[in-house]
């Protein structure tokens, strides 16, 4: 049995065409990653490389064998860098050309040698390039998208394959005399790394479908200028909790908290400070509460604290915790300026024999926050032990 190189060659460069024709139509629908457009600057790379090794029965060796392997240099260390963008992990642009220039000069010095060698150093060099990408998935991306883990075990793979071709090329040279030589080991050497690398293709899509769906999701779920829960979340966070509380027989806390004369700091520093101070205060809360407390932003600068599993002296005792702490924070705006805000709570604690539901929840906590506003601001408090006037009718 042989493989014939040629028909290889062409069903390579169908299949990267198809893949280049996918990506196209995955970047103008949802999936606007740049770093999705790297890889597919990447793929095109590769079928003018392919295309360009194809030419040699119509244009001279040495073009075809240098320009053609220089584009699929630069294919390679685009998918490096798409890859090394995805994870996030800033690498200098410089190294990247300095690779190629290095890969495609060392391959014109070999333009003389035979195939056997010529093959040997280009599997290498093919693997040396992509080897970074895989050590930025295997690195930064494992614990990512699922989907990247099948992308860095293919790109091994094809690392593999073209180190195992090179090996081959130069234990039996006498099947490397000509590139469209018909040869099993040759063949079968060629297609594994450059299917594995079509793989990781397909693989790549995957994991930038599976990040914007994570995306999608999130931002159905969450605010996007604090990162807390949005209101509707936090609604049906508390009615479970709620419901939770009540069967495993433990209080559940619940606060709104309401930054004070929020309105004064946009007037005075501008919108922009106000989101900033937004953003300090929702990471200042953050930082004080337990795996299972949630910050909610219920609107505006309004946000509820749900604290399972939590009684009166210990809600009292956070929250006083984060008035101090919210008190005490500076905010430094770019052009120098610093302010400071406070912040005012309601505190209701549902007893795990109550039957208060999640709306008169929002209620009681909204008339404890009404009497802390009403108190002079910048403290907390919990709902009257004694029914309130209001609250009787
Ligand atoms: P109080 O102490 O009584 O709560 O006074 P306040 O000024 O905080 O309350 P008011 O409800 O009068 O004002 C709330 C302000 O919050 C008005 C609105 O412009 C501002 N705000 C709401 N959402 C945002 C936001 O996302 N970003 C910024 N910068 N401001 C916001
Ligand atoms: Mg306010
Ligand atoms: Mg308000």
């Amino acid at each position: 049995m042989s493989l014939h190189i040629p028909t290889l060659l062409l069903a390579l460069l169908g299949g990267y065409l198809l893949l280049g024709l996918q990506l196209l139509v995955a970047r103008r629908g949802a999936l606007r990653q740049p770093e999705l457009g790297l890889w597919a600057w990447g793929n095109w790379a590769f079928v003018l490389g392919f295309a360009m090794l194809g030419a040699r029965v119509v244009l001279p060796l040495w073009i075809s064998v240098l320009v053609g392997n220089s584009f699929i240099f630069a294919g390679l260390l685009l998918y490096v860098r798409a890859l090394q963008r995805f994870v996030e992990c800033g690498w200098p642009v410089a190294p990247f050309w300095i690779a190629w220039m290095l890969s495609s000069s060392l391959t014109g010095l070999l333009l003389d040698s035979t195939l056997a060698w010529r093959t040997a150093w280009l599997s290498v060099a093919y693997a040396l390039l992509l080897s970074p990408g895989i050590y930025v998935v295997m690195r930064h991306g494992w614990r990512r998208e699922a989907t990247l883990r099948a992308v860095g075990l293919t790109l091994a793979l094809a690392a593999t394959a073209l180190c195992l071709r090179g090996w081959h090329a130069l234990q039996v040279p006498e099947q490397y005399t000509d590139l469209m030589q018909a040869s099993l080991g040759q063949g079968l050497t060629f297609l594994c790394s450059f299917l594995a690398l079509m793989g990781t293709g397909f693989g790549f899509v995957l994991a930038s479908f599976e990040r914007a769906a994570a995306r999608m999701e999130s931002l159905a779920s969450h605010d996007g200028l604090t990162g807390c829960l949005n209101r509707s979340s936090t609604d049906a966070l508390l009615a479970h909790t709620l419901e939770r509380g009540r069967r495993e027989g433990s209080p559940v806390a619940f606060a709104m908290l309401d930054l004070d004369h929020f309105k004064q700091i946009n007037d005075r520093y501008g919108h922009q400070a106000g989101d900033l101070a937004l953003q300090l205060f929702a990471r200042e809360v953050r930082q004080r509460l337990r795996a299972s407390d949630v910050l909610g932003r219920l609107g505006g600068e309004e946000f509820g604290l749900l604290l399972p599993t939590t009684d009166e002296p210990g809600a009292l005792r956070l929250l006083e915790q984060v008035r101090q702490s919210v008190a005490a924070l500076q905010i430094k705006l770019p052009d120098g300026r610093e302010f400071s805000m406070t912040v005012s709570a309601g505190l209701v604690v549902a007893a795990s024999d109550s039957n208060l539901d999640a709306g008169r929840v929002y209620t009681q906590a909204d008339k404890a926050l009404y009497q802390a506003k009403h108190g002079g601001r910048n403290r907390v408090e919990r709902v009257s032990p004694l029914p309130l006037p209001q609250a009787a009718d």
